[in-house]
């Protein structure tokens, strides 16, 4: 991981943010890209704070925007002259309502942010990566890519789009040296995860909380540097053969019927 170019999209918080730590622990120079400009400059001072030697650049961009995608991925390149890893991660939850009931504007917005722009994240990454013949694709699923999650339907109809682009990308990228996978994270605490709780439970999110974990085979959620881990090792040469994978982190939960 030393001297290697990581970019990392929805770096300001939650999982995106705790990779990039992990990576800039490990000695990568670190692309950040938000659209939340001042968590973004404040997530960078954290990072050089615990990470003095780190070469990190940020760059605010909506990725649900094709030109905003276009201009991080040049400025990646203007700064460090390679793209070698490439974490796929922002991405919105959207409301919670039944399928009939759902406002088809947030459904839309859902699909722009989760599905389109991973696929305009890979369009505009996957050709640095070919003329390097080297490069890591981690996507951000869910397990709502893997399974139906109840009054979620935009949500689990992109993280099911991403998936299946994560199979495409491997199969037709994998001869240029760029393993692409992706990760499906259960209920990881982060502040998305947080909001998911309150919609659930205004009066007491912390309960809402507590009752989801019972159902987890660990009793407990998920913690972003656990998923961390899995995303450095996935980005690293480390990975030298699995691509075109979903990988469920999710502390079991997804094997229960
Ligand atoms: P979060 O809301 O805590 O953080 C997401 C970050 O992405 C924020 O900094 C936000 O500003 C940024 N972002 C959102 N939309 C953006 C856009 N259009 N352009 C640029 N930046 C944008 O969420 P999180 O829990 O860290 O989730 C990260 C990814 O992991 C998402 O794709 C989410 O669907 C996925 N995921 C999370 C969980 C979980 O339990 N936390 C589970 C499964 C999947």
């Amino acid at each position: 991981m030393k001297n290697k170019v990581m970019i990392i999209t929805g770096a300001a918080m939650g999982l995106g943010y705790a990779a990039a730590k992990e990576l800039a622990s490990k000695g990568a120079h670190l692309v950040l890209v938000d659209y939340n400009q001042k968590s973004l400059e404040d997530a960078k001072s954290e990072i050089i704070k615990e990470f003095p030697q780190a070469k990190i650049i940020t760059v605010i961009a909506d990725v649900s925007k094709e030109d905003a995608v276009k201009n991080y991925v040049d400025e990646a390149v203007k700064a460090f002259g390679r793209i070698d890893g490439f974490y796929n991660n922002a991405g919105i939850e959207g409301r919670q309502a039944p399928i009939t009931e759902y406002d088809v504007d947030v459904f839309k917005k859902v699909i722009d942010i989760n599905l389109m722009g991973v696929y305009y994240g890979m369009r505009y990454v996957i050709p640095v990566m070919q003329k390097q013949q080297f490069g890591r694709i981690v996507n951000v699923a869910s397990v709502g890519g893997i399974r139906g999650v109840l009054n979620q339907t935009p949500y689990v109809a992109s993280k099911h789009a991403v998936s299946g682009m994560t199979k495409n990308a491997a199969l037709e990228y994998g001869r240029d040296g760029i393993l692409t996978n992706a990760i499906a994270p259960g209920a990881i605490l982060t502040p998305m995860v947080a909001e998911a709780f309150k919609q659930v439970n205004p009066a007491d999110p912390k309960a809402a909380e507590s009752e989801y974990a019972q159902r987890n085979p660990t009793k407990r959620l998920g913690k972003p540097e656990e998923v961390a881990k899995l995303v450095a090792f996935l980005l690293s040469e480390d990975n030298g053969y699995v691509s075109g994978q979903t990988i469920a982190i999710d502390g079991g939960e997804s094997n229960i019927y």
